[in-house]
C-alpha cells in the first residue's frame, strides 16, 4: 500500500445518501465495508466526519442564533455522526475508538494525541468527533489538524464528486478536472478545496490532499492503494 497512516474526512452530508436529511444507514454501512476493505491491508485509519447533514453553525447564524451556540450544536452533530459510523464499523468487526474535542465520557474518550496514536499502532480505527472543540472552525480544519497532530501521511477528502474541477461540475458542462495541482495553483485559481484554514494547514505542514468519490463503491481502496484516481493537491 502507499500509504501507511492516512486521515480520512468525510462530510455530513456524504452520510445522507438520497435523503435531504439525517443518517441513511445503507450509506453508512457501504462506508463501513470500504473502509474495513483498506484496514485490512494493514492500514492506519483515522476519520473526521462532519455534521451538515444534521445541523450546521452558519446557517443557523443565519436565521438569527448566536454563532458561538449554533456552532457547538453542530460539534454535537459530528458526534452523531460519529457514533452512526463507529457502530457500523463495529458491525462489520472492525476495533473502533470514538474521541471528542468535547468531553463526553459515557459515550466516548477524551482527544489525547497520544492515545490516539497508540490506538492508531494497535490496528483500531479512530474517529475524532466534535470537530476541533471551537466554535467558527470547521471539520475540515479539524481534518487538516488531527492529520498533522497524528503525522498522518495523506489527508483523504471523500466526497460525492471525483476531484477538483476548474468550474463547478454540477453546473458547468464545460469543467474539466484536474489530476494534479499544487497548493499555490489552488489559492491563484480560487478553487475551492477545504476552507482556508484547513488548506493552509495542510500545506504549511506539508500534507497533500486528494479530493475523490467516496460514494463509488471501490475507490477508497485504490485511492489507498495510490491510484490516481481523484485529484491530488500537493
Ligand atoms: N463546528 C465547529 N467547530 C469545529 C467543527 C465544526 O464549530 O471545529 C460546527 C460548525 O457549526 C459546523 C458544524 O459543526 O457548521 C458541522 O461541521 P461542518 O460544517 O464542518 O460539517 P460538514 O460540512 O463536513 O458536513
Amino acid at each position: 500500500m502507499k500509504y501507511k497512516r492516512i486521515l480520512l474526512k468525510l462530510s455530513g452530508e456524504s452520510l445522507m445518501g438520497d435523503k435531504q436529511y439525517g443518517i441513511d444507514n445503507e450509506r453508512v454501512k457501504q462506508y463501513a465495508e470500504d473502509i474495513k476493505a483498506v484496514h485490512d491491508k494493514g492500514l492506519e485509519i483515522a476519520i473526521v466526519i462532519g455534521g451538515g447533514n444534521i445541523f450546521r453553525g452558519l446557517s443557523a447564524e443565519k436565521s438569527g442564533m448566536d454563532r458561538a451556540q449554533a456552532d457547538y450544536m453542530g460539534m454535537l452533530a459530528t458526534v452523531i455522526n460519529s457514533m452512526a459510523l463507529q457502530d457500523a464499523l463495529e458491525k462489520v468487526g472492525i476495533k473502533t475508538r470514538l474521541l471528542t474535542a468535547i468531553k463526553m465520557e459515557q459515550i466516548c474518550e477524551p482527544f489525547i494525541r497520544r492515545r490516539a496514536v497508540r490506538h492508531l499502532e494497535k490496528g483500531r480505527v479512530v474517529i475524532f468527533g466534535a470537530g476541533t472543540g471551537n466554535p467558527y472552525f470547521t471539520t475540515d480544519s479539524a481534518a487538516a489538524l488531527r492529520a498533522i497532530e497524528i503525522k498522518a501521511d495523506v489527508v483523504l477528502k471523500g466526497t460525492r464528486v471525483d476531484g477538483i474541477y476548474t468550474a463547478d461540475p454540477e453546473k458547468d458542462p464545460l469543467a474539466t478536472k484536474y489530476d494534479e495541482i499544487s497548493f499555490r495553483e489552488v489559492y491563484d485559481k480560487g478553487l475551492n478545496v477545504m476552507d482556508m484554514t484547513a488548506f493552509t494547514l495542510c500545506e504549511e505542514n506539508q500534507v497533500p490532499i486528494i479530493v475523490f468519490d467516496m460514494n463509488k463503491h471501490g475507490n477508497f481502496m485504490k485511492i489507498a492503494n495510490g491510484e490516481p484516481i481523484g485529484t491530488l493537491v500537493k
